[in-house]
């Protein structure tokens, strides 16, 4: 169904693939050639086919074809266009009729080919514009009409409609690292899940990416979306095997009702993003019905959104900075950003820092990070390291090696005092592009972390391509490391592992001395938590450092207790 001109015939024809269609006006008609007037009204007939006109007073173009979408057709004629427009409309019942419109001189004329014959053929051509080809299901074109009819047939009476909206949690890893095959395997597993999952009267589309929506219309609709919606995330919960791989992805969904949430396609599908939103936010892996108190939450994080452009410029951020240990030796502090809000106060860093990342602000509040802490570290003894979190949007943004090493040089800090901590997720996008920058800021002398080891993809393939001075290994593996003999094992060999890759490692929010056994047992290099210090500001650095050698102690005591 594609328009001879840029023009789309969905727009121009208001015939509905598939629907039936009033034939009456045109019946008689095969192939032919006729002529209007400017105003549209039937001029003349060559190799006169059109019967049924010869009894009517001059009927009008969109008397003869009533599928024509008046507006778009007659605006676009008048525009006098360069080039024949063509529209091929389905009548339904397999019949399809192309008209091509020529501007000649006083006159539209309008070649039509009514064809029956050839329905394979077309139905095929009808298939393809509406159909995404990946996983065969209808695709966002054919959704649009579909959610108009289906908000249509429930203008009044008790009928209901549901929308929901499903997305794939953690597709984009699987993509990135197991390539784009297997990510297109993995949509098309997919697709063939939630079909399986759906009854006669519901129907399912690819919309994007991995984002699918569900139409499912007639009564009881909100008690059988609940059930769907969960018989729908706990089919997401089996694994899918991919090229021999076993590969998790959860889904999420957002379920709006109509007319309840919303009476047209816009406000119904605004009500469903947001359920999914919220889905999201609760923690993926589920489905959430939309409700009003949802809205509340969303405007409170956009008032946040709003805040948080100007909390740079307001003095609103400030820096904390948390001690690392090697052996029983203050060796450095991590700078961790923390943000007063006037009104609400602290806002922790997990709720903004994904929200600056996606506002695009994380390079300029990642900066001013940077600068101050460097400044910072030259009022420390002068073989103190520096550790500064990198978000993966500031990793990525362009010119990242060069705004470093000028604010090195501005601030005069030594590049080896430096050490910048960045996690998987950095690793995940533009591989070589990634390594690249992390060698050259490894020829600078800076040094590299892996933050939060273990919690995301933990690839070795980062550790083989690219020899980081640190591994982290995050908190969730330190909490229960004195009663869980998996976590024992697991830190032993991040250990070993690191060790025989040239890597220091740090572990992350050691809170009890106890742990700190454990870790020494196991052979880590360097700690951090609670047990030594909570983070600290500004004004209580000096006090600590002085102290340090007490502070230490805290951590070594149990060791000396138990040798
Ligand atoms: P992270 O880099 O892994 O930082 C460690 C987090 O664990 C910090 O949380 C710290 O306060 C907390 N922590 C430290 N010791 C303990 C402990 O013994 N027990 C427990 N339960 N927690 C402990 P915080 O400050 O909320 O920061 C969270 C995350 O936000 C950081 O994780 C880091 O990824 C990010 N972040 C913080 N500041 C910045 C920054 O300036 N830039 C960027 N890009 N990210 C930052
Ligand atoms: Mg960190
Ligand atoms: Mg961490």
């Amino acid at each position: 169904m594609e328009a001879g001109g840029e023009w789309d015939l969905s727009e121009m024809s208001n015939a509905q693939p598939g629907r039936q269609h009033s034939q009456e006006a045109t019946n008689d008609w095969t192939d032919g050639l006729a002529f209007f007037d400017r105003q549209f009204r039937l001029a003349d007939i060559a190799n006169s086919v059109l019967k049924s006109a010869s009894g009517e007073s001059s009927p009008s173009l969109w008397d003869v074809y009533p599928e024509l979408d008046r507006t778009a057709v007659s605006d676009y004629l008048q525009s006098t266009p360069a080039r024949p427009l063509s529209l091929t409309s389905d009548l339904g019942n397999g019949a399809f009729r192309e008209l091509t419109f020529h501007s000649i001189g006083e006159f539209y004329g309008v070649v039509q080919t009514f064809r029956t014959g050839d329905k394979d053929e077309r139905a095929t051509l009808l298939h393809q514009a509406t159909h995404d080809p990946l996983t065969g299901l209808p695709n966002r074109r054919r959704f649009a009409s579909d959610l108009s009819d289906a908000l249509l047939d429930i203008d009044g009476g008790d009928e209901a409609m549901c929308l929901m909206q499903l997305d794939l949690d953690d597709f984009k890893p699987v993509n990135d690292t197991l390539g784009h095959p297997a990510g297109d395997k993995l949509l098309q597993l997919a697709a063939g899940r939630i079909r399986d999952c759906l009854s006669g009267t519901e129907r399912v589309y690819r919309l994007a990416g991995d984002e699918f929506a569900i139409i499912s219309a007639g009564s009881q609709r909100q008690q059988r979306s609940t059930e769907l919606g969960n018989a729908l995330v706990q089919a997401f919960k089996q694994p899918f095997t991919i090229d021999g791989i076993s590969v998790f992805v959860g889904m999420s969904i957002g379920i709006a009702i109509a007319p309840l949430d919303g009476a047209d396609p816009e406000t119904l599908m605004k009500a469903s993003d947001v359920a999914l939103y919220a889905a999201k936010k609760e923690g993926r892996g589920r489905a959430s019905v939309f409700d009003a108190a949802m809205l509340q939450i969303i405007e409170q994080r956009e008032l946040l959104r709003r805040s948080l452009r100007i909390a740079l410029e307001k003095k609103q951020f400030s820096i904390e900075y948390q001690p690392i240990a090697q052996s029983d030796r203050l060796i450095g502090f991590e700078a961790l950003l923390r943000w007063q809000h006037p009104l609400l106060g602290d806002i922790p860093p997990s709720v903004f820092i994904p929200m600056a990342e996606t506002d695009g602000l994380m390079s300029d509040v990642g900066l001013w990070v940077l600068e101050k802490a460097c400044r910072e570290a030259l009022n420390w003894p002068d073989d103190y390291i520096v550790a500064v979190n990198v978000s993966a949007a500031e990793f990525l943004a362009a010119g990242l090696t060069d705004r470093i090493s000028q604010v090195l040089d501005m601030v005069g800090l030594a590049a080896d005092r430096l050490e910048l901590e960045i996690t998987e997720s950095v690793l995940l996008e533009r591989t070589v592009n990634n390594l690249d920058t992390l060698n050259t800021l490894s020829i600078l002398g800076i040094k590299i972390a892996l933050d939060d080891f273990g919690t995301q993809y933990s690839s070795l393939s980062y550790l083989k391509n690219f020899p980081f001075d640190t591994l982290k290994i995050d908190k969730y593996f330190v909490s229960d490391l004195e009663a869980n003999a998996k976590s024992q094992a697991i830190v032993r060999s991040v250990i070993t592992l690191a060790h025989d890759l040239g890597m220091d490692v740090t572990a992350e929010g050691v809170e009890t001395v106890e742990q700190a056994d454990w870790l020494r047992s196991l052979g880590c290099d360097r700690f951090q938590g609670h047990a030594i210090s909570k983070p600290l500001s500004v004004g209580e650095i000096g006090q600590f450092v002085a102290n340090s050698e007490v502070s230490m102690n805290a951590i070594t005591s149990a060791a000396a207790r138990h040798p």
